[in-house]
């Protein structure tokens, strides 16, 4: 079995379509494939869709999203799996992160022109084309305009990095509140790539202690911003706090250079994982 949680459509800042990816997955020889765009659902019917049109026990769809959260001032990402995407306090939530990704990634295009960089809103708003705006399409916008060469060039304190010269916050969840609706709603949350230093800061043991305690399921721990010391240390963290490990690729298309598959979670967990799902089940072809 073959099982990666956690990869992105064009619903948010991944480049497939909901339908590409799962002929992606399928490509890559995936059995399981979660889709878990930044803050939106929106990809969910669409991979559905062409699910159904695949042979027979091929691939299974793992519904989720990635929620945008920030702690003591730190961002962090919480991945959820398998809520109920009608619950309306989460589904409220969600909406509140989107709107806000407008506002701010407007303001961050004009952070960007002001230093000199020649980008458009409309430009930003065509490469998102409809998907939650994000910091990775302003960067495709930067490499359009030959401002840098590659996505993760404009990702350094001169233009999109946290704290950044042209980084503006967006609104983002308290996690101790976003595990409690994620688990309200049926789902399961496992903490994003808790120690991808590169980002920023991380966020303290202390606080994943206390997101143990309000429900938190896991840590994903096999990630490409994860070397090998910090995935020993993550394993004993979760360990010490009961918490289960996944692995997975958060594939982005040609935005990232990780492939689907990179990196992967142990049948077992994904067992666990969706055994504690009450929102939604895991959709088979
Ligand atoms: P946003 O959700 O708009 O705050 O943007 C965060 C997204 O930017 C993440 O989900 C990644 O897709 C992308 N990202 C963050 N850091 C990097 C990096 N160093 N290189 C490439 N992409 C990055
Ligand atoms: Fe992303
Ligand atoms: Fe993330
Ligand atoms: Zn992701």
């Amino acid at each position: 079995m073959r099982i990666d949680l956690h990869a992105h459509s064009n619903a948010s800042d991944g480049t497939d379509t909901p339908a590409e990816l799962v002929a992606a997955a399928v490509h890559a020889g995936l059995d399981v494939v979660a889709l878990t765009d930044h803050d939106t659902v929106a990809g969910h019917a669409e991979a559905a869709a062409a699910l159904r049109a695949l042979p027979e026990g091929s691939l299974t769809l793992v519904t989720g999203a990635e929620l945008s959260c920030r702690v003591e001032g730190i961002s962090m990402h919480l991945l959820a799996y398998l809520f109920d995407p009608e619950e309306p306090a989460l589904a409220q939530e969600r909406e509140l992160v989107r709107t806000d990704r407008f506002r701010r990634g407007e303001a961050i295009v004009e952070r960007c022109r002001a230093l000199g960089a020649p980008i458009s809103w409309d430009q930003v708003r065509r490469i998102a084309g409809g998907g939650a705006v994000g910091r990775p399409h302003i960067a495709s916008a930067l490499v359009e305009a030959g401002v840098v060469a590659t996505v993760s060039d404009a990702f350094t304190p001169e233009w999109l990095a946290n704290g950044g010269r042209a980084d503006v916050q967006k609104h983002e969840l308290d996690p101790v509140e976003a595990v409690r609706l994620v688990r309200a709603a049926g789902g399961v949350p496992v903490f994003a790539h808790p120690g991808a230093v590169k980002r920023g800061r991380t966020v303290p043991d202390r606080v994943i202690a206390e997101l143990a305690a309000a429900g938190l399921a896991g840590l994903e721990v096999d990630h490409m911003d994860h070397d090998e010391e910090t995935r020993v240390r993550l394993r004993g963290l979760a360990s010490d706090l009961g918490l289960l490990v996944t692995g997975s690729s958060d594939y982005h298309g040609t935005r990232k250079t990780v492939r689907l598959g990179e990196h992967t979670t142990d049948p077992a967990v994904y067992e666990e994982l969706i055994g504690q799902a009450t929102g939604a089940k895991p959709i088979p072809a």
